[in-house]
């Protein structure tokens, strides 16, 4: 078996509401996805998570070294990928690209060989997993506080059990928002998300003024560039720390690692390197005992990939009854998310199952393609059969 066809698409949705969070505004999701497939038609989907037109070109340069190849050596096509990104590109985009085509070398994997990625990964270690609900962005509204807490009461009655909520507006704003909503949800578990939008000094102070709501974890406090400010604001807070979504390949967790940086590691498996390099990185930190909930942002594609990782991680430490694993569902406005791919995701009882069909489990919704299309680009291997 052969790659035969790599193609590109670029997917466009215009926002009915603009929302925004410490560092821009969003008025439209655009999101690069891959579809690649075989000599013998099998095809495997991968996202990355960036920006979509720089992540679409990076597929285009990298392709050439995949067409012709066999995909189920997929480590190996990894490494490949790596070593032409490596004088050029250590971090960042492109290896968001290398992500993406990963992704869908497991996806076509696990077709080929009838089982469920999170089997190839090396096995289920739990059937099911509790998304988090990602909401509670910022609005221009006079009564920002008080739609805060309406959205957060409709999370508890749509059955979430913990709920993650933006700061970095200001610290007064913060806190005051972080009130309405903890008096609208009672005990339901509750993270904080800064985006990197604080000074050390002023992520100190706003943690202080938070630990009293009980706060599950506070995201990306400082930038992701100051490790040691990572770690001073981690020995001088109780509210565990959590970061890692801009941060690429097992060498970049390295330095959050050993910086002690974290307490949940948060790697985007669409950005940090794919299943092959997130797999690493969770052998990485189970050597620091660090617990990892990955940043998760885009269409069923990544959802799914992170369905199937989690599925697979191992609890730190083991115990005969560990806790649940959270996923990250973003619930903010995107039809792409809702429409791309198909079983749409079910929550039950607050749980989503992991899939227990071939490859990613899902299937690319023709219609909602070509709907959301904006380009398209393809490569095809001219030595084998055309497709
Ligand atoms: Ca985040």
């Amino acid at each position: 078996m052969k790659i035969a066809q790599v193609e590109t698409y670029i997917l466009s949705h215009h926002l009915n509401g603009s929302f925004f969070f410490s560092q821009w505004s969003y008025s439209e999701r655009r999101i690069c996805i891959v579809k690649i497939t075989t000599d013998d038609g099998l095809v495997g989907w991968g996202e990355g998570y960036g920006p979509a037109d720089i992540i679409q070109s990076g597929i285009k340069h990298l392709t050439p070294n995949l067409i012709g190849k066999n995909p189920i050596q997929n480590e190996t096509l990894w490494f490949d990928l790596y070593r032409k990104s490596l004088d050029f590109a250590r971090r960042g985009v492109l290896t968001a690209s290398i992500s993406a085509l990963d992704i869908a070398l497991w996806d076509i994997k696990g077709k080929y060989l009838n089982l469920p990625v999170s089997v190839l990964l090396g096995g289920q270690l739990r059937k099911r997993v509790v998304p988090y609900a990602t909401g509670l962005y910022f609005s221009k509204e006079n009564c920002l506080p008080k739609r805060l807490a309406e959205e957060a009461r409709d999370y508890v009655k749509q059955g979430f059990r913990a709920i993650k909520m933006k700061v970095g507006l200001s610290i007064e704003k913060d806190i005051q928002h972080i009130k309405h909503v903890r008096n609208a949800i009672g005990d339901t578990p509750l993270m904080i998300d800064a985006n990197h939008a604080y000074s050390l000094r002023e992520a100190l102070q706003l943690a202080k003024m938070a630990e009293p709501y009980n706060i599950s974890w506070f995201e990306e406090p400082v930038s992701p560039e100051y490790y040691h400010q990572y770690k001073q604001l981690r020995e001088k807070t109780s509210i565990p720390i959590a970061g890692g979504e801009c941060e690429y390949l097992r060498f970049g967790f390295y330095e959050l690692l050993k910086n002690n940086c974290l307490d949940i590691l948060q790697l985007d498996i669409c950005a940090s390197g794919g299943l092959t390099e997130a797999k690493r990185i969770a052998t990485l930190a189970s050597t620091f005992g660090v617990e990892i909930v990955p940043h998760t942002w885009g269409t069923g594609i990544a959802f799914h990939a992170a369905l199937h990782f989690i599925a697979n991680l191992e609890p730190t430490p083991g115990r005969l009854y560990p806790p649940d694993f959270y996923i990250e569902y973003d619930r903010t406005e995107n039809a792409i998310r809702e429409q791309l791919t198909r079983p749409s995701l079910l929550m039950e009882n607050g749980y989503i199952n992991i899939p227990q069909s071939p490859g990613l489990g899902i299937e690319v919704n023709e219609k909602a393609l070509h709907e959301f299309r904006v380009t398209h680009t393809s490569k095809v291997y001219k030595g084998s059969k055309q497709i």
